[in-house]
């Protein structure tokens, strides 16, 4: 390919709305162009990767035996009802695009495919005799995200391998769940990346298994935490950890205590020399069920600790029977609204009564309770005593009646580690790049489908799901593999392995030399791209680090000699060789299966 003939248009100027390196990057190098909000178009260098990507993609899932497929990204509303999830997902902060057709039916685009696989299962599998058995597919998947950002990262329309598994027994599943683990961490290493599986949050379904693929870098959006050696390593949402010991309260009878103005952990501790991991404080927030009830809920946790909003909503989930819709923190407009009387905010104890929710206009009239395991753990404490400017002092859970107890914390860096306390939990950020999934039959079981089992019974089929962001995973390439000049591609995923330079196209014996070059390594199998354009010799060495094509082959004054520049974009290594050994040392550095031409 000629860069004169590709369309190139790279800017020096970092783009006002880029956030992130790698999205300034592929913007500049003409990768990719904004269309609208999380709408990108990949221009055709970004395509070259996107190819790339997927191709490995293709040949691990293929190594599998996993069938490839490709399903409607147009998805009738009954599937989705089916499922019990329609309501979830375009209802508050559902992300399902969403529309009606001229016959007024309401149809979603495919933000993930569960529902339409499950319907083909039940429709096309009959007995174990054809399992296990799975398919994927490489698609465009719509996301009407909250906050669309950072290019391709987050966008409303990406690019996704998904895959889906069908087994008779739940052994099965995780076996091809443990092939699964085995592939993807082929993919992300052949891809280039530094990529490291973490337990996951596996929502509300509970108990299954789940692993996300974290691509670290700073510029990640997911928190995870690590033991050092890396033997456990969790999402944030999902950790456990050893919490910090509490501060025991000095001895003494419980009493009302004074505390004005004191609204805060931190006003309440300074003003009365508490330690927070003495005080039991509480949140109150309001939940929206699928069945559109508000659910108000009181939630206790040690003052020293954080909410792990994610391990409420799975809580309140399961106990509460129903998708949890929304999940806001309670305040003075809304009781006015509901018609209710203030609350004595800052002074809120544990046992707060359900009086004060009595004549709501549409909230139930009683808090659902729950306490983290930290707060339940404190023998004696101080909390609020449930009216203004004041606190119990050396309250015990006996005093205030049972909460049901459950991890609503936040594990922590510095906490010490489950699995081996010696040991302390560092963080990390990291980019989400896969999640595989073991879904038991969660789907199967609401869409009815069933299998014939070797002893002759109808059962739901056990499932698994695999993801994979593949426009996402590009852009994290260029997010751990970049320098203040540009991109630096890993060999296997680059646009091209090789970019001739011409320093100037005047110049015949230049102009013959590289075109020599170029097609000596097109003839070998290497991807190439001559730079052919009448730009100074400068411009064309800022694209060529900007754009970051792995192999670099300057072809300048030293033309006259026969001889060349070979310079790794990465190191910046350089050496100068005649035409032949720059050839051979090329073939040498790029292995004949990244040979692909495009
Ligand atoms: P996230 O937590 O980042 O929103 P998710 O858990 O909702 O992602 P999955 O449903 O597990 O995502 O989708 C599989 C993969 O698709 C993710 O691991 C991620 O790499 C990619 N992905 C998800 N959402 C987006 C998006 N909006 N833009 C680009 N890639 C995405
Ligand atoms: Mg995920």
């Amino acid at each position: 390919m000629r860069v004169s003939r590709l369309m190139l248009v790279t800017l020096r100027d970092v783009p006002a709305d880029a956030e992130i390196a790698s999205q300034q990057l592929l913007i500049r190098g003409g990768y990719i162009r904004r269309v609208g909000s999380g709408i990108y178009a990949y221009l055709p260098l970004m395509w070259r990767v996107l190819q790339r990507v997927m191709r490995i993609v293709r040949e691990e899932m293929n190594q599998l035996g996993a069938l490839e497929t490709l399903l409607p990204q147009l998805q009738p509303a009954e599937l989705w009802e089916k499922s019990g999830r329609w309501q979830g997902y375009t209802a508050g902060e559902g992300i399902m695009f969403h529309l009606q057709d001229r016959q007024e039916r309401s149809l979603g685009l495919g933000p993930t495919h569960e529902e339409v696989v499950t319907q083909l299962a039940s429709d096309l599998l009959r007995s174990y005799r054809q399992l296990p058995v799975t398919l994927y597919q490489i698609q465009t998947k719509f996301r009407d995200e909250i906050r669309p950002r950072f290019g391709l990262m987050r966008g409303r329309e990406f690019i996704m391998k998904d895959a889906y598994s069908f087994h008779d027994d739940e052994r099965d599943l995780s076996r091809v769940y443990g092939e699964m683990e085995n592939a993807y961490s082929r993919i992300f290493q052949r891809c280039g990346l530094h990529a490291v599986g973490v337990d996951a949050d596996s929502g509300a379904i509970g108990g299954s298994a789940s692993q996300e693929f974290m691509v670290t870098a700073d510029a990640g959006e997911d928190l995870i935490l690590v033991s050092p050696g890396g033997e456990y390593a969790a999402n944030q949402e999902k950790a456990i950890s050893i919490a910090p010991p509490a501060l025991p309260l000095p001895a003494g009878d419980a009493q009302i205590i004074s505390t004005p103005g004191q609204i805060t952990i931190d006003q309440l501790c300074s003003a009365q020399s508490l330690h927070p991991s003495q005080v039991v404080k509480v949140l109150l927030l309001l939940a929206k069920l699928e069945s559109s009830d508000e659910q108000p809920i009181l939630v206790c946790l040690r003052g020293d600790q954080e909410l792990n909003e994610v391990k409420l909503v799975n809580a309140l989930t399961q106990q509460l029977d129903s998708p949890i819709l929304e999940l806001n923190p309670i305040n003075a407009e809304q009781l006015k609204s509901q018609g209710l009387q203030p609350l004595p905010f800052g002074s809120i104890g544990p046992d707060l009564s359900d009086h004060h929710l009595s004549g709501a206009r549409s909230w139930r009239p009683q808090f659902h309770k729950l306490a983290d395991t930290t707060a339940i753990a404190l023998e004696r404490f101080v909390c609020g005593a449930n009216s203004d400017n004041q606190h119990r002092w050396g309250c015990s859970w006996s005093a205030i009646g049972a909460i049901q107890e459950v991890d609503l914390r936040n594990a922590k860096a510095g906490d010490h580690c489950v699995s081996n306390p010696e040991q302390c939990l560092e963080e990390r950020r990291g980019i989400e790049v896969g999640h595989i999934f073991q879904l038991g039959r969660k789907y199967s079981q609401s869409m009815g489908a069933q299998i014939t089992t070797k002893d002759g019974k109808q059962e739901p089929l056990w499932m698994g799901c695999y993801g994979i962001g593949i426009s996402r995973l590009a852009q994290a390439a260029v997010e751990q593999h970049h320098d203040n000049a540009g991109i630096s591609w890993p060999l296997s995923i680059a646009p091209f392995q090789v970019i001739v330079v011409i320093a100037n196209v005047q110049d015949e014996i230049q102009m013959t030399l590289g075109e020599e070059i170029y097609s000596e390594l097109r003839s070998e199998g290497i991807d190439a791209l001559i730079d052919d354009r009448g730009e100074r010799a400068g411009v064309k060495f800022k694209d060529a680090d900007l754009i970051g094509i792995p192999w670099r082959v300057v072809v300048g004054r030293g033309a006259i000699e026969g001889n060349v520049e070979l310079v790794n974009r990465s190191d910046r290594d350089t050496v100068v060789l005649p035409k032949a050994e720059a050839i051979s040392s090329l073939l040498n550095v790029i292995p004949t299966e990244v040979r692909v031409q495009l």
